[in-house]
């Protein structure tokens, strides 16, 4: 993962970027019982107050690997903002 993550509030559209370190993670298994082994995922979560007009933005990334190793996919929700590209 990136060390930065550019992020655009949708209140009051400021950009700044989170710093992935200070993301929350946690890592659990959704599917233990399948040809290759289990299926995780590992699950970043971060939620702060934009810098801009305070407003409270959250951010969840879901990397999902199968087998455990293998990126598959991944699941990014945010509330409140946007990743920029
Ligand atoms: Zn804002």
């Amino acid at each position: 993962m990136s060390p930065y993550i550019k992020i655009k509030c949708n209140k009051c559209n400021a950009v700044h970027p989170v710093k992935t370190v200070d993301f929350q993670n946690e890592t659990y298994v959704v599917d233990d019982d399948r040809e290759m082994g289990e299926e995780i995922c590992i699950e970043s979560s971060y939620e702060w107050n934009c810098v801009e007009c305070n407003s409270p933005l959250s951010i969840k990334i879901e990397k999902f690997e199968y087998p455990v190793g293998v990126e598959n996919w991944t699941d990014v929700t945010t509330e409140g903002c946007e990743v920029v590209k």
